[in-house]
């Protein structure tokens, strides 16, 4: 039996935390959509055309080094924007969600547009000064350009006008500006566990 968790919200809300830890304590496969606009994004800084490199697309090109930089995250946003690019990742991230025994998704618009029937839809954010504060940790930098980067990119991601980021509107808000990583896995967990007792 399939069961979706949906996990959307701005970059370093702590989306992956979240979905790492509850995938672990319920046996859900999980998956990092980001990396997918990642890899494509990679491609095409390497000369590739933006769909033919997303139907190109196979497991192994996650893995690829460096995808976790602040340069991968804008080139991401930037093919992001490319409807032929969402159009040719849809059907691998439907197939993840349903697979038996679980899966947790996260992303931009798990909630809205690649699995609008998932059993739990959560919207993780924080502050923009909190998220590029935790990206700076993570990367370290210039505070002020991290700030500007995290902005740059929450006004591409919500702005575009193909599946933009927003909460769906069956989505339960997590804001985890002042909440410790262990207190926000906990919210998330009894979201779900709720959810399977009543499912
Ligand atoms: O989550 P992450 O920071 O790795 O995502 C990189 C970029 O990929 C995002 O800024 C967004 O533009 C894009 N993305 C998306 N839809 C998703 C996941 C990521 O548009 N489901």
């Amino acid at each position: 039996m399939s069961f979706t968790v949906a996990i959307d919200g701005p970059a370093a809300a702590g989306k992956g935390t979240i979905s790492r830890a509850v995938a672990a304590r319920f046996g859900f496969a999980h998956l990092d959509t980001g990396l997918l606009y990642r890899a494509v994004g990679a491609k095409v800084a390497a000369g590739a055309a933006p769909e033919a490199a997303a139907l190109a697309l196979v497991p192994a090109d996650l893995e690829g080094p460096g995808l976790r930089t602040l340069e991968a995250g804008q080139a991401a946003s930037r093919v992001a924007t490319i409807p032929e690019v969402r159009a040719a990742l849809v059907e691998f991230q439907r197939r993840f969600a349903r697979q038996p025994g679980g899966a947790v998704l996260d992303g931009r618009d798990i909630g809205t547009v690649i699995c609008p029937e998932a059993e739990v839809k959560l919207y993780v954010t924080a502050s923009a000064e909190v998220r590029a504060h935790r990206r700076w940790l993570e990367v370290g930098g210039e505070p002020a350009q991290v700030l500007a980067e995290v902005r740059e990119r929450d006004a591409r991601d919500m702005g575009r006008a193909d599946a933009p980021l927003r909460p769906a509107d069956d989505a339960v808000i997590l804001d985890t500006s002042d909440l410790s990583i262990d207190a926000a896995v906990a919210q998330a967990v009894a979201l779900i566990e709720a959810r399977r007792k009543s499912g």
